[in-house]
């Protein structure tokens, strides 16, 4: 359903992404592992429109071609970004944070029966509806953001390590969460630095080192390969 192709960025001279490709099938959970600068926020800000690639990227969806678009096109075409640092807004409402994803026209043709289903999948959410959400948890704020994306009723769902500054419990409601969402046909492409949580519930993964991918696998696979193993996992 997505496909990337040579998706290479770069500031200046420093190269962050590098000649980048995978792809994502719908109902699917594709986790891209990365250290620290490895250049998994300018990958996604690349695809969702926020940053120019270098000439010769390809990104389609359902064979469509999206390179290069503003980012609104690209949302409308049906890619949503859940930005690091979630970008949510605090001085409004959980449900006007909500409603303020549903920008597409066919997603404001759907919004009541999305708004139902975020409310289901994040019941926080519907106790909290009419709490400011600058008054809310990192974990709260972090659901309202994924909840906003879903609102656009994307085909893929870019996360932009959503495990961040969250407790380990609530990173694995969360990941429960991000499940079910993929149980409704939304594939999703987590860039992640939390190796554990994000290979139990992917079902591929890629690593991402220096701005290339390096290695790619089943989880499973992932899980019980030696560069991650070493890389993420202190080599135990
Ligand atoms: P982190 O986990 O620390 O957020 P990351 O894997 O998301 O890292 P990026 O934020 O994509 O990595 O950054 C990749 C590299 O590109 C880093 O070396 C970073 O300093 C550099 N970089 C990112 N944004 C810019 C920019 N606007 N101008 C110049 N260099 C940048």
């Amino acid at each position: 359903m997505l496909e990337l192709e040579n998706m290479t960025v770069r500031y200046g001279k420093h190269l962050a992404v590098d000649q980048v490709g995978f792809s994502v099938a719908p109902g699917e959970i594709v986790v891209a592992l990365g250290a620290n600068g490895a250049g998994k926020s300018s990958l996604l800000k690349a695809m969702a429109g926020m940053v120019r690639p270098e000439a010769g990227a390809v990104l389609r969806l359902h064979g469509k071609p999206l390179t290069g678009l503003p980012a609104h096109e690209v949302t409308n075409a049906g890619i949503a970004l859940v930005p690091e640092g979630r970008g949510v807004v605090g001085r409004m409402t959980v449900e006007e944070n909500l409603r303020l994803g549903a920008t597409p026209a066919r997603a404001r043709a759907r919004e009541e029966e999305t708004l139902a289903r975020v409310f289901d999948i994040f019941p926080r959410l519907a106790e909290r509806r009419s709490q400011w959400v600058r008054t809310m948890s990192g974990g709260e704020q972090q659901m309202v953001a994924v909840g906003r994306a879903m609102m656009s009723c994307p085909d893929v769902l870019l996360l932009d390590e959503p495990s961040l500054g969250l407790a380990p419990i609530l990173v694995g409601d969360l990941f429960r969460a991000l499940a079910r969402v993929r149980d409704t046909g939304v594939g999703l492409l987590i860039v992640e630095q939390n190796v554990r949580i994000s290979l139990r519930h992917a079902d591929r993964g890629y690593l991402l080192e220096a701005g290339r991918i390096t290695g790619s696998g089943t989880s499973d696979e992932l899980m019980k390969d030696n560069a991650v193993r070493q890389a993420f996992l202190g080599g135990d």
